[in-house]
């Protein structure tokens, strides 16, 4: 087992329970469209090349292969960041209370690092924001993970849920690359003290064709992806790639030894196009 991808731990500053600092690893593995099967050998590659950061979901259905692959690895506990994500269905209290609970068997985990809520589903009739995230609390309360936050919130979900409980989450995950900057939100996230998660951080791959990527890649003589990945670390986001590629887990994880210049850094800013390759959160329903 090599040792752990030397990035840096960011501080968690809402969401968490207790007193303990809580800082979760910037770089991460992603998981979605790997099946069971597949999660367990992919996981294991990553563990393998030093990531200590997988981010699965329910809705993946792979937390047991993810789980088996943790199990497997030698790596004290403490030294591995795990994140689920509640699925569209299971809103309800009853209903997260006991996939939460599917969620840590399957796992084979004691406390989870972060749970998120997968998706607002503020257009879906009988889910209310602020019952989801009552209950959110309430497993954050119950001792069995270690912070709380969301995904695909828009600034409104935000303040709606914040407002309400007065809990604030620890981080919202949301699709963000340099196709879609996301500068807005990033602004908001700052002001309430909510760290930024970038999912599809390749824009599913999409990026790694564009010419100016290409370019500045060829200019540092380095990958496109590890241009990208290079990109979201030096912006302060966390970033969770994924591939089941074992070469590309290296090359994805191989993104310590350069740096973006400021002009660089702008060139890859000035490629936003509000491009989305997932879905809007306003148009997600149970
Ligand atoms: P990414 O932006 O990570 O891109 C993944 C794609 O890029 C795959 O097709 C992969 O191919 C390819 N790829 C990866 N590395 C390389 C490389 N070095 N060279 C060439 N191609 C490469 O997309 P995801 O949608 O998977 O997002 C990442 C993670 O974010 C997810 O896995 C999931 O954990 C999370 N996520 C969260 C969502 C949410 O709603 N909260 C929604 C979507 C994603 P291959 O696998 O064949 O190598």
């Amino acid at each position: 087992m090599s040792n752990a991808i030397p990035v840096p731990a960011l501080p968690l500053r809402q969401g968490t329970a207790g007193t303990e600092p809580v800082a979760i690893p910037q770089l991460g593995f992603g998981t979605y469209k790997v099946s069971d099967a597949e999660a367990e050998r992919v996981v294991d590659q990553a563990l393998q090349v030093g990531y200590r950061h997988i981010d699965t979901a329910q809705m993946y259905g792979n937390e047991a292969g993810v789980g088996r692959a943790i199990a497997a690895s030698a790596i004290p506990r403490d030294q591995l960041w795990v994140t689920s994500k509640l699925n569209n269905p299971n809103h309800r209290r009853d209903d997260a209370l006991r996939s939460f609970d599917a969620t840590m068997d399957a796992l084979q985990l004691d406390v989870l690092d972060l749970f998120l809520v997968h998706w607002p589903l503020a257009a879906s009739a009988g889910i209310d924001l602020v019952d989801t995230w009552r209950t959110m609390v309430e497993i954050l309360q119950s001792g069995r993970v270690r912070a709380i936050g969301v995904s695909n919130y828009q600034a409104e979900h935000l303040r709606t849920i914040i407002d309400a409980t007065g809990v604030t989450p620890a981080v919202n995950q949301v699709e963000l690359h340099p196709y879609l900057i996301q500068q807005e939100l990033r602004t908001v996230h700052e002001e309430l003290g909510i760290l930024t998660e970038s999912w599809s951080p390749l824009g599913r791959g999409r990026l790694l064709n564009d010419p100016e990527v290409v370019r500045l890649a060829a200019e540092l003589s380095v990958a496109p992806a590890q241009v990208i990945i290079r990109w979201h670390l030096q912006h302060g986001l966390v970033v969770i790639p994924k591939t089941t590629h074992f070469e590309r887990v290296r090359v994805n994880a191989d993104v310590l030894g350069f740096e973006l210049s400021a002009a660089q850094m702008s060139a890859l800013d000035a490629l936003d196009r509000g491009l989305r390759t997932g879905s809007h959160p306003d148009q997600v329903q149970v």
